[in-house]
């Protein structure tokens, strides 16, 4: 997969995916978390994370109290630390890396603290998420930097 290739083509349906988006929050079906499960299912199976890795190194994930104290515990070092070494307080108030790609993410691809990675990483790209319908938004700004999303919705739209 090229992740670049992957997001111009992302870029170029945005259009005609917001117009699908749209249409869809009119009229939802009624399997409509369904069928972006299964096709999240099927588009796991195609796509390799470790060959990727765009929203790790593009995006950053919010950090949760919860987050930040695991993620510290895990490193041997207390909050505090964690949030003067790597995060600061984004517009909406919450706690995001202050640079980009994430400081954690090893040069192979893999998750130097994946045991310990935020809430927000687990459940990325959230295409496999309940009530769908209340995430469109998000997960047409998703197809903008994670390929696997961007099938997802192109699948979806059967095209
Ligand atoms: S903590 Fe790990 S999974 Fe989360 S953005 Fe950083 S490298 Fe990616
Ligand atoms: S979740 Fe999406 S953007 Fe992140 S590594 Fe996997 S395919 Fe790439």
């Amino acid at each position: 997969m090229n992740v670049d290739q992957a997001i111009e083509r992302a870029k170029q349906e945005k259009k005609s995916n917001k117009k699908f988006f749209s249409k869809l929050k009119v009229r939802p079906p009624k399997d409509l978390d369904e069928q972006f499960h299964k096709l999240h299912e099927e588009v796991f199976q195609e796509i390799d994370c470790l060959a990727c890795a765009n929203c790790c190194r593009t995006t950053s994930p919010i950090f949760r109290d919860i987050d930040i104290e695991r993620l510290a515990r895990h490193l041997g070092i207390r909050p505090a630390e964690l949030v003067e070494q790597h995060l600061h307080l984004d517009q909406d108030g919450d706690y995001v890396l202050n640079v980009a790609p994430c400081p954690f993410l090893g040069a192979d691809n893999y998750c130097s603290v994946y045991e310990a990675r935020p809430k927000a990483c687990r459940e990325y790209p959230h295409t496999d998420r309940k009530n769908m319908l209340q995430i469109l938004p998000l997960t047409l700004r998703n197809t903008l930097v994670c390929p696997a999303v961007g099938e997802v919705v192109r699948r979806l739209k059967g095209s």
